[in-house]
C-alpha cells in the first residue's frame, strides 16, 4: 500500500457540499439569486450555477467538515475508493451537474456522441444531457428535435434562409417536465425556463443557428454549421417529454419515486417524500438535489436546511442515507448505472 498524501485526513461519513460555480452569459438573468439563493451580484446576466464540476479550470470546492476546500478532482486522486465505491477509480468526475436561467432565448445546439468527441481538439467526452423544468414563465418555450420531415437537405436550405425555427419541435415546458437530450439532437432552451441540467462532463457544443442576431459588437456569434450537421441525427424526429404527474397527497412516512432516464451515462429519479426517506447505498456515489421543500441531511456538515437548489454528494462509503423533512420535499436524485 501506498502510504497516504500528507495531507489525507480521515474520511467522514458524510454528505459533500459544494461551492456553486457561476456563469455570466448574456441570455442569464436573476433567478438563480432569486429562487435559489445562489450568491450573484448587482447583473443581471447569472446564466449557470455549476454545482458539481470537475474540469479545467473549473473545479467544485468542499465548504464545510473536514475536507473544506478540497476540490472534487483531489478527492477523487485521494480518496478512489471513498468517493467512487464500485467505479473507482476514475480520472475525472464524470458528471457536470448545473442549475440554468434562460432569461433569453439559446441558440440552436447539438453535442457530439463519445466517438465524435475523442477526435476533437482538445479530446472529450461527447454530451449525453437531461433537462428538468424548475420554473417556467408563461408562453416560454423548448426546442429539442426536428420535426417529422427534416432531413438534412431540408434543414439546410432552412439555415441558408434564416427560416429555422419552422424546423424544430417546440415544447411548451411545465414545472416537473424531463426532456432527455441525447447527443445529436438539435435543441435550444428558450427564454423564461429555469431547469436543473445533468449530463456527462463536456464541454463540446456546436451552434447551428443564433436567430440571426448579432452580439455586443454588432456582428453575428461564431457558428459551427458544417460540423453541426454531420453530427445531427436525423432519424430521431421529435423528442417527447415525459411530465411529472402531480403526485397525490402522501401518507405520512411515505415516498413517491418516478424514474426520469436510465441510459448508459446516467439515471435520474425524482423522490417526493413526508417526513422521511432513507436508503442503504450500494457502494456508488450519488447526487441529491433538492427541487422542492426544506430538508435536512444526515451528517450534513453545514447542518442548515437543504432549500430548493441545494446539491449534496453522497459518496460512495456511505452506506445508508437519510433525509428528514418537517413537511413535503422532492429530491433529484442522479448516479451512474
Ligand atoms: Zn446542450
Amino acid at each position: 500500500m501506498d502510504a497516504p498524501s500528507t495531507s489525507a485526513v480521515a474520511f467522514p461519513q458524510a454528505p459533500l457540499r459544494f461551492e456553486p460555480v457561476l456563469k455570466r452569459y448574456l441570455w442569464g438573468g436573476r433567478r438563480l439569486g432569486e429562487l435559489f439563493a445562489k450568491p450573484i451580484g448587482p447583473e443581471n446576466d447569472y446564466a449557470e450555477s455549476w454545482e458539481l464540476v470537475d474540469r479545467d479550470p473549473e473545479q467544485s470546492c468542499v465548504v464545510a467538515g473536514p475536507l473544506v476546500g478540497k476540490t472534487l478532482r483531489e478527492l477523487l486522486r485521494d480518496y478512489p475508493q471513498e468517493m467512487l465505491g464500485r467505479h473507482a477509480p476514475l480520472p475525472r468526475f464524470p458528471l457536470l451537474v448545473k442549475l440554468l436561467d434562460a432569461a433569453q432565448l439559446l441558440s440552436v445546439q447539438v453535442h457530439p456522441n463519445d466517438a465524435q468527441a475523442a477526435r476533437t481538439t482538445p479530446p472529450d467526452l461527447g454530451k449525453t444531457e437531461v433537462w428538468h423544468v424548475l420554473a417556467a414563465q408563461p408562453g416560454s418555450k423548448l426546442y429539442a428535435g426536428l420535426k417529422p420531415h427534416v432531413d438534412r437537405a431540408y434543414l439546410e436550405q432552412a439555415l441558408r434562409t434564416g427560416q429555422v425555427e419552422p424546423c424544430l419541435h417546440a415544447i411548451e415546458p411545465r414545472v416537473g417536465d424531463t426532456i432527455f437530450i441525447p447527443p445529436g439532437t438539435v435543441h435550444a432552451l428558450g427564454a423564461g425556463v429555469v431547469i436543473a441540467e445533468f449530463q456527462q462532463s463536456s464541454d463540446v457544443t456546436l451552434r447551428l443557428f443564433d436567430w440571426n442576431r448579432v452580439g455586443a459588437d454588432g456582428k453575428p456569434r461564431p457558428l459551427h454549421i458544417e460540423a453541426a450537421l454531420s453530427i445531427i441525427d436525423y432519424t430521431f424526429g421529435p423528442i417527447q417529454v415525459l411530465r411529472s404527474s402531480l403526485l397525490p397527497t402522501l401518507p405520512l412516512d411515505s415516498v413517491a419515486t418516478q424514474e426520469l432516464v436510465v441510459c448508459e451515462k446516467f439515471v435520474l429519479k425524482r423522490h417526493t417524500f413526508r417526513r422521511h426517506w432513507s436508503r442503504p447505498n450500494d457502494q456508488r456515489f450519488r447526487i441529491l438535489m433538492v427541487i422542492e421543500g426544506e430538508l435536512r441531511a444526515a451528517n450534513d456538515p453545514l447542518d442548515t436546511l437543504c432549500t430548493p437548489g441545494t446539491t449534496l454528494l453522497i459518496p460512495a462509503s456511505i452506506d445508508e442515507i437519510e433525509l428528514l423533512t418537517e413537511s413535503t420535499a422532492t429530491v433529484l436524485e442522479c448516479y451512474l448505472p
